[in-house]
């Protein structure tokens, strides 16, 4: 095998939706790839050239479209593993080194890279102004993975340790119900007059950003278009920005 017919995957993060969002990085990794996998949205946003065959698959196949990408690569070919946001974040990153760690041993030797993407929970509280600028953490509502009293008690000490958060995968169809308990969770736990922000489609058309309390916020304000941010504490409004200060006191 030549050099040239050396086979790689990188995992990459085309960001929050807009185009300026993707790195210089990425951009140039698409460019070189013979193969694109992912999430059939997220596919759609490669340009098609010639040389290169798209793989857009259904939600929740991550595994299969893993193992997929490193086939290919064991094979020769250039391949481009994509997820929205940042690959590591509750996406694709993580599924394929389960499937390197279930696969071929040989694939060990395989040339597996990470490149980062820009996150919606730090796009949004860019947009937002500086809701993370504290200690915070980043919490699934999706109990697709793990059991929902797992993701209630992370809810309940996380919201009294004083952490913002920032919640993926808030509320979908299948599970309408969860999103309005963990907000009385949350009420609980940080008290009601906490700021929480649904940030919708951030840096895509039509986005929308609201900032409420706890007290005011209800299930529907979120859909899976939206990732919330829940502030700590001391997390304040200025003019029309909001943010958290950087420092605390013990409680
Ligand atoms: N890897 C992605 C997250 C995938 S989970 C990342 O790092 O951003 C999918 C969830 O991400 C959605 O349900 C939503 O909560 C959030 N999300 C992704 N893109 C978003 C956007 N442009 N605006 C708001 N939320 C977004």
């Amino acid at each position: 095998m030549t050099h040239a017919d050396k086979g790689w995957v990188k995992i990459v993060g085309l960001g929050p939706g807009n185009d300026t969002m993707v790195t210089a990085q990425v951009h140039e990794v698409l460019t070189e790839a013979t193969d694109i996998v992912g999430y059939i949205p997220y596919v759609k946003r490669v340009e098609p050239r010639p040389g290169l065959t798209l793989h857009a698959t259904d939600n929740r196949v991550e595994i299969e479209r893993a193992t997929h990408a490193l086939e290919m690569a064991a094979a020769g070919k250039r391949v481009v593993v994509v997820s929205s946001g940042d690959p590591g974040v509750f996406a694709m990153a993580s599924a394929v080194f389960e499937a390197l760690e279930a696969g071929a041993p040989d694939w060990l030797d395989l040339d597996i890279q990470v490149l980062p993407g820009i996150t919606a929970m730090l796009a949004a509280s860019a947009r937002i102004g500086a809701p993370m600028g504290h200690d915070f953490a980043a919490i699934n509502l999706s109990d697709n993975l793990k059991p929902w009293s797992l993701i209630e008690k992370r809810l309940r000490l996380a919201g009294e340790a004083g952490f913002a958060m920032g919640f993926y995968n808030p509320r979908s169809k299948s599970r309408p119900h969860q999103f309005g308990r963990a907000l009385e969770i949350l009420r609980e736990a940080c008290g009601g007059e906490t700021l929480i922000s649904f940030a919708r489609d951030v840096s895509k058309p039509g986005e929308t950003i609201t900032t409420v309390t706890l007290n005011e916020a209800t299930p529907d304000m979120a859909d899976m278009r939206t990732v919330v941010i829940v502030g700590n504490a001391d997390t304040r409004r200025v003019g029309r920005h909001v943010y958290t200060p950087r420092f605390a006191v013990e409680d």
